[in-house]
């Protein structure tokens, strides 16, 4: 392969997609290039760590030298404006070319934007990418108030980082509840208690009618009930849209993200999409997914790499998520759609909880809220294909553990015989 493999997006999947053609043996050129203009980094940390502490750092994905050393030549601050299928070539903004031999898409997704009066004025922001959140940084250190239109994973973060930073933290959320369907009722309840426990206060089934500025910089949000709310930043949280208009205009099939095989593939043999922007049929559920998460953007990229060796693998990792709101880690496992039995175990009182989501008597699902214990079993329970009878998940971790061990000793036992 002369051209080499072409990566697009210098995200957790782009970075990692190349990482991983290099440790499976890949020697061609590999290009991997980006919009942003930063040193890739983590993007978790953006909504919790980074905005309340002024000295924080980005915490980059590989070290400055691990490009070079590993011959992926990085080329950050470049965006391309078409995929040229049939020269299997990419148009850079501004002019250039670059053919490829491969190609993975690792573009993401952007904010979803909210048509609202007064967003264009200055102090109502977005938080997707490091530049957002200097921008986030900077306004917060001089508003008392605040405003989080949307109750999702990141508006709830940003919510608790800002409330402990000591502003006045008002979250708009249009559904009955915070976290829409994402979670459990139980554990929806549970976040939404604490965060009001700790000053935030949450609107529900409530949306924000206009913003108001003064000299151009809001000043307030009015809410679909009358409520003026004071605010000198405004963060926009409802969730977001794949980047996917690159390989739409190429004509590669799209749908909610691109399409993808179980191998990374799109419907374009020599171009694979992974990360935030892939959208494929999960193996276990039989539904079309599009993950939003770092694990899942790492897994695809690892494969993707793989099936450009010639690895004929199928994707099979089990999705897992985290979260960070105030003094609450969440942590989940495995997909709950299909879930039609649910137990529970922990104490609310205590700030940790864990919502187990069956399918008959098949475990499809944990969430938990400061029961790191109860997730990391949950990762090996649904690796392994076991399933816990209702007993041993409310006698707790050692049970579980137990009961793990016998299925894992008397499977290979049972393959054998
Ligand atoms: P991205 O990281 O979005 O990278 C895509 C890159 O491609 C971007 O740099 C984009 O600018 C670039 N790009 C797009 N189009 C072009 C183009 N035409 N030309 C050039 N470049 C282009 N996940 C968790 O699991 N746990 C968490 O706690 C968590 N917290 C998060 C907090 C925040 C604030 C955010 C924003 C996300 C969080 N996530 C979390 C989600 C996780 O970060 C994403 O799922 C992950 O970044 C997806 O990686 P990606 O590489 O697919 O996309």
């Amino acid at each position: 392969m002369k051209n080499g493999v072409v990566i697009v997006g210098t995200g957790h999947a782009g970075v990692q997609a190349a990482a991983s053609l290099r440790e499976e043996g890949y020697d061609g050129p590999v290009i991997l290039l980006g919009d942003e203009k930063d040193l890739p980094y983590h993007k978790p940390p953006l909504s919790k760590t980074f905005i309340k502490d002024t000295e924080a750092k980005p915490q980059p994905l590989r070290g400055e030298t691990f490009y070079s050393g590993h011959n992926i030549d990085l080329r950050p601050g470049l965006r391309i404006d078409r995929i040229d299928a049939g020269a299997r070539a990419l148009d850079v903004a501004g002019g250039g070319t670059i053919p490829f031999d491969r190609l993975i898409l690792a573009t993401g997704s952007r904010p979803r934007l909210l048509p609202l009066p007064g967003s264009d004025l200055a102090g109502v922001i977005s938080l997707r990418s490091l530049d957002d959140a200097r921008i986030i940084r900077e306004l917060s250190a001089n508003a008392s108030d605040a405003v989080i239109l949307g109750g999702g994973f990141i508006g709830l973060e940003i919510a608790a980082t800002l409330s402990a930073g000591g502003r006045k933290v008002t979250v708009v959320e249009a559904a009955d509840r915070v976290l829409g369907r994402a979670v459990a009722p139980v554990i929806a309840a549970h976040v939404h208690e604490r965060l009001i426990a700790g000053g935030v206060r949450i609107l529900t089934g409530t949306t924000v009618a206009r913003l108001e500025g003064e000299n151009g910089h809001v000043s307030a949000a009015v809410t679909s009930t009358g409520e003026r709310l004071a605010a000198q930043l405004v963060i926009v949280g409802i969730g977001v849209v794949p980047n996917s208009e690159l390989a739409e205009t190429a004509g590669i099939a799209t749908g909610n993200g691109i399409r993808i095989d179980n191998r990374m593939r799109t419907s374009l043999p020599e171009v694979l999409a992974v990360g935030d922007v892939a959208n494929y049929r999960h193996w276990a559920t039989e539904t079309d997914v599009r993950l939003e998460s770092v694990q899942n953007a790492t897994d695809q990229a690892k494969l993707a790499a793989r099936t450009i060796l010639g690895r004929e693998e199928a994707y099979s990792a089990v999705p897992w998520f985290w979260s960070d709101i105030g003094d609450m880690k969440l942590q989940m496992v495995g997909l709950t759609t299909a879930g039609d039995r649910h137990i529970v175990s922990g104490d609310p009182a205590e700030n940790k909880l864990s919502v187990y989501h069956f399918c008959g008597d098949r475990l499809i699902a944990i969430e938990s809220i400061n029961r790191p214990a109860d997730h990391m079993l949950g990762r090996k329970m649904l690796g392994a294909g076991f399933s816990p009878t209702t007993e041993q998940v409310q006698a707790g971790p050692d049970a579980l553990k137990a009961a793990l061990a016998a299925h894992q000793q008397a499977v290979p036992a049972a393959a054998a015989g």
